[in-house]
């Protein structure tokens, strides 16, 4: 970019011997990137706005969508914050926010694809853990075998052959499931087990 203008800047006024800068009023915001130009500091030339993000590869025709724009939709997605949180911790460092109706554009466009991906991942999981399990010679080849410990507040006595396990108040189950070679941890929160 700075190479072309530099010459396209020469070849409009070659005697010129001013120095390129950006030219700030001519920012164009599209959401977290920016479109900006250069210009002169000694004449009048200004060139046109370039790109200052990279372009979403699609296929599809019209403006590409800029990376960084999907790419916060995919780290909002993994946090407990939304657009709107999002918009807020930006002005707070008075940076512009995009627009609310880009940002819901762009998480319609992300979110079912992340759905998909995480669809497809969880597939291709049992797949595994069936084709573990058969070559193990299981039985059954979809059950997960699993560690489990657990932790209560308040036992309750009189819940005591009504729950598979131990009647509580409170109870906190983490399960490790060992079925591929890196072990997978989950964990479960009951409550009021007597009801169960
Ligand atoms: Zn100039």
């Amino acid at each position: 970019m700075w190479n072309e203008v530099l010459r396209l800047h020469q070849q409009e006024t070659p005697e010129c011997t001013g120095l390129l800068s950006w030219d700030l009023a001519s920012e164009e915001r599209r959401g977290l990137g920016s479109r900006m130009g250069l210009r002169c500091t000694k004449c009048t030339y200004s060139s046109m706005r370039y790109n200052l993000y990279e372009e979403v590869d699609t296929k599809s025709p019209g403006r590409k969508a800029a990376k960084i724009n999907y790419g916060l939709q995919v780290g909002l997605s993994q946090t407990p914050v939304g657009n709107d949180g999002m918009r807020k911790i930006l002005l707070c460092t008075n940076t512009p926010p995009p627009a609310r109706r880009s940002l819901q554009k762009a998480s319609n466009k992300v979110l079912p694809l992340i759905q998909n991906i995480n669809e497809a991942d969880m597939s291709d999981m049992c797949r595994r853990l069936v084709d573990v399990n058969t070559l193990r010679g299981n039985e059954s080849p979809h059950a997960i075998p699993v560690q489990c410990d657990g932790m209560y507040n308040n036992p309750l006595y009189s819940g005591v052959g009504q729950t598979f396990s131990i009647p509580s108040s409170d109870e906190n189950e983490t399960m490790l499931h060992a079925c591929f070679s890196k072990s997978v941890v989950s964990s479960c929160l009951g409550q009021d087990n007597q009801k169960q």
